[in-house]
């Protein structure tokens, strides 16, 4: 691997961070990557300082202009996929098959649906809706924007935040998670040379200092955040000293509901992906499994054995299906919650259930015969980790897969087509998958109800989001 990028984009200039050094570490090992210094909240101000200057220059571009840089910085990442996967892979721990075959492309699709996207966008028509007097409605960038990333997809969650925002008009003051920064800094190098000065900052740091410095930074007009539920209350607080605009994409703890009538083996090979995908750090994880009577026991047996075949922490990287968890402390989290559901009498753990002896790794797990009052049922555990319940009636199933603080996702396995339909209408979830799960394609919306959040990522929801609607009436 060539030299990793370390230095913050701050307007045009390469900078090292001036506050004190975050340990970036090798989920695989637990060695030090290298040590990363944070920016100072003086950086800050002059990054927020950058975009205001940008915003005035970048908002008054056409869509052709915002649109063909982003479909440069597509190429330029397409371009680099191996360098950039492999960085990923290196600080998430992600198998290189995940990172380089599945995310760069999505990265780099995101991009381009956006560069796309906001050159056909839509809106209420112009017209005499007062006598002698001529309405239209305009869509025009909200301004600066903070954007806080997880550390689960950094890459991805960069590209779900810059690409509306910048095709929108917006500038942007960028921060990556403090524990996967390195993807985000090597991108830096592209932006600063694809886009206009100020446009995009990068910024490294921990929340509380450098993230907290930015949301409640009086000259950014929008934060945006994928990130904990406690996380996005604190950006909350801070939006509403100035009422900024807040988009928050918060967590997760999706329903899979498999009825009687389900095809047993479809059902155990789409848990086996889409339950440990990423080691099951993904808010829309298929975690919370609600299973028929009739096919509850079959389905627990199938899925134990294809969840113990999950090829992990194999010395040949192309087999790995996942990786490690993100950290010590990532680990010692999922950990605890598998120990305490195993303390409880009715639950039986019938595969996985114990850290291994390598890095941050975690054996993935089934946990059987949990109840909907459980911990284990109730909370997000961001670790690979499912957890089966049967359930006798429709209407238990459907209440119980209701019965969350969350709201981001979930999904129905049956083959009757008309159940599927009616019980995806009962959802109260941003997304119903039927008979699948867990996939995106960049035209469509990503994002929640209840605690989950409310910010929509991808798709043409996105554009509105990171836009203000506005009115001219003209007298004539
Ligand atoms: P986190 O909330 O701890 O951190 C997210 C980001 O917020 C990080 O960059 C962090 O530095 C920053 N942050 C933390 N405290 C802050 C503060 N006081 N002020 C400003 N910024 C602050 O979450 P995480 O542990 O990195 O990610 C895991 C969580 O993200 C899970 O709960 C998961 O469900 C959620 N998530 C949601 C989605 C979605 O699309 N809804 C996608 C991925 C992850």
């Amino acid at each position: 691997m060539t030299s990793i990028d370390t230095q913050c984009l701050i307007g045009a200039a390469f900078e090292a961070g001036e506050d004190a050094a975050e340990p970036i570490l090798n989920p695989r090992t637990g060695g030090l990557i290298l040590d990363l210094p944070e920016a100072s909240t003086g950086q800050v101000d002059r990054a927020v300082a950058a975009a205001r200057k940008a915003f005035r220059t970048w908002s008054r571009t056409t869509p052709a202009e915002r649109s063909a840089a982003l479909l440069r910085i597509a190429d330029r990442i397409e371009a680099e996929a191996g360098g950039f996967a492999a960085l990923e892979a290196l600080n998430c721990g992600k198998p290189i098959n995940a990172a380089l075959g599945d995310e760069i492309p999505a990265v780099v699709d995101c991009y381009r649906f956006f560069a796309g996207a906001v050159r056909t966008m839509h809106g209420q028509v112009a017209g005499e809706y007062m006598a002698g007097h001529t309405s239209m409605v305009r869509r025009d960038p909200i301004g600066v924007v903070a954007s806080i990333a997880p550390w689960n997809y950094p890459l991805m969650m960069m590209a779900w935040k810059l690409a509306p925002a910048i095709a929108g008009g917006n500038t942007v003051v960028f921060k990556p998670s403090e524990q996967t920064p390195l993807t985000a800094l090597k991108l830096a190098r592209i932006l600063a040379e694809e886009l206009p000065e100020g446009v995009v900052s990068v910024i490294p740091g921990r929340g509380h200092t450098v993230g907290s410095h930015l949301i409640n930074h009086q000259d950014v007009d929008m934060i945006s955040l994928t990130g904990d539920v406690a996380t996005g209350r604190k950006i909350l607080d801070a939006a509403a000293k100035t009422v900024k605009r807040t988009h928050l994409e918060l967590g997760g703890k999706a329903p899979v509901v498999v009825f009687d009538d389900a095809d047993l083996s479809e059902v155990v090979e789409g848990l086996r992906a889409f339950s440990f995908y990423n080691a099951g750090q993904d808010c829309t994880a298929a975690c919370r499994v609600y299973a028929g009577r009739k096919i509850y026991d079959n389905l627990v047996a199938d899925l134990t054995s294809a969840t113990a075949s999950i090829t992990l922490a194999a010395e040949d990287d192309t087999t790995n299906e996942i990786g490690p968890l993100i950290s010590q402390r990532q680990r010692d989290r999922v950990a605890s919650f598998v120990n305490r559901a195993r303390e409880v009498g009715h639950i039986e753990i019938t595969t996985g259930g114990e850290a291994m002896d390598q890095g941050f790794y975690y054996r993935p797990t089934v946990v059987a015969g949990a109840l909907q009052s459980d911990e284990i049922v109730r909370r997000e555990v961001f670790g690979p980790v499912v957890s089966v319940t049967p359930f006798s009636e429709v209407d238990e199933a459907i209440a119980w897969a209701n019965d969350s603080d969350y709201g981001l996702s979930s999904s129905v396995w049956t083959r009757d087509v008309g159940r599927a339909m009616a019980t995806a209408a009962e959802l109260r979830y941003g997304c119903t998958w039927i008979n699948t799960h867990f996939m995106l394609v960049n035209e469509m919306p990503h994002g929640g109800l209840k605690q989950s959040g409310y910010g929509k990522d991808m798709s043409s929801y996105a554009l509105e989001d990171y836009s203000v609607v506005r009115h001219v009436m003209i007298k004539h």
